[in-house]
């Protein structure tokens, strides 16, 4: 049987994207090899390269000002590849602490150049998106994370700001249609809503890489990738793939609009449920709260564990809280579909009809 898979990354993909992926293992667009024994600068994989681009900017709605990247590592390589491109010594950057992932990027910046803190939620365990931010004009950069994963909370609204407004969108990224105009620099690992683990996508506006005053590391400088279309050195090229294979999937599916009505739709049920029964307690604000990641507790710690024995024992995997924060998290990313959803709150009714 199928699982109810509610990991929060790496997490589900759609059946149909790991069916072409596995297909292109054992033989590659019917070339007689496979995708793994293929070079990366050969015109098969650079088309591969320069669709997965097209798609994300078509998706995006972004023009040629900005630049698409594939690059190595997991979203913590941004952390410090962020400012390490955007900082000299002597600048500011700002940055929202909204979670711990927010808060492990502010450590990483601080080696690069001035640190502002723009806002914080941390005195209410990032239960909240601080709204009352302070951004000094001189800033080269505003950082938020779009939606707190550990957390539950997400960014509705963005930060109205003259400063270039640069977003971790790991957890929600092809999840709703936004005006991607309004960002500066966008970076996500794949491993959620857009593929496999293993590549990051940054989207970068070109204009904002002009001012480097130093040195960096020749590898991590997005100049050089730009320069040579993300095939700097051998690129994560099965990773690459699969964030191809799930762009195709998004824009046949109906594109961001279909994207995000359906997490609407999974989100109001699931919050809806969780509200309405007083066995569960949900203390993310209510204006905050994450449509891709819902993190709640039960209110008698001593019956959790028993609650994710039943999850288990109805074919679902991945419910358990992260390890810091406890409590329980369903993580509904686009590929999960609204009967896991609705699978989920039913046993959450008849868990809480009987033991609440
Ligand atoms: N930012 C966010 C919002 C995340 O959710 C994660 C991982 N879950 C990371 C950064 C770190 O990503 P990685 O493990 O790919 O480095």
């Amino acid at each position: 049987m199928k699982k109810h898979n509610f990991n929060s990354g790496p997490s589900i993909l759609p059946q149909e994207v790991l069916e072409q992926a596995s297909q292109a293992i054992l033989n590659f667009n019917n070339i007689g090899l496979s995708l793994l024994e293929i070079g990366h600068r050969t015109s098969w994989f650079l088309e591969v390269i320069d669709e997965a681009k097209a798609l994300v900017k078509e998706l995006m709605n972004l023009n040629d000002d900005y630049e698409v990247l594939f690059l190595h590592g997991g979203a913590t390589t941004q952390f410090m590849q962020v400012p390490m491109n955007l900082l000299n010594v002597h600048d500011t950057a700002a940055y929202c602490d909204d979670g711990i992932w927010g808060h492990k990027a502010i450590q990483e910046a601080a080696l690069f150049g001035k640190l502002h803190i723009a806002a914080s939620s941390k005195d209410r365990n990032y239960t909240y998106i601080n709204k009352e931010y302070s951004i000094p004009s001189h800033s080269k950069y505003l950082h938020i994370t779009t939606n707190n994963t550990v957390e539950g909370t997400q960014w509705h609204q963005f930060p109205k700001t003259t400063v270039p407004l640069v977003a971790d969108m790991s957890s929600d990224i092809f999840s709703r249609n936004l005006n991607f105009n309004q960002f500066s620099l966008i970076y996500a690992g794949a491993q959620k809503n857009m593929g496999a683990a293993g590549v990051n996508v940054v989207v970068v506006k070109k204009s904002l890489l002009q001012n480097l005053e130093k040195p960096i590391p020749a590898i991590l400088d997005y100049r050089n990738h730009i320069k040579a279309n993300s095939v700097l050195n051998t690129p994560p090229v099965f990773a690459i793939y699969v964030s191809l294979l799930t762009l195709r999937w998004i824009k046949k599916e109906g594109g961001l609009d279909e994207m995000e009505k359906r997490n609407n739709r999974k989100a109001n049920l699931l919050y809806q449920t969780i509200d309405s029964l007083p066995l569960f307690h949900c203390p993310i604000n209510k204006e905050d709260r994450s449509k891709m990641n819902a993190v709640f507790f039960i209110k008698d710690e001593a019956i959790q564990n028993e609650f994710l024995e039943t999850c288990k024992e109805n074919g679902m995997v991945g419910v358990k809280g992260y390890r810091t924060v406890g409590g329980i998290r369903v993580s509904m990313y686009n590929a999960l579909p609204y009967k896991s959803v609705e699978a989920f709150c039913d046993v959450a009714k008849d868990f809480s009809n009987k033991r609440g």
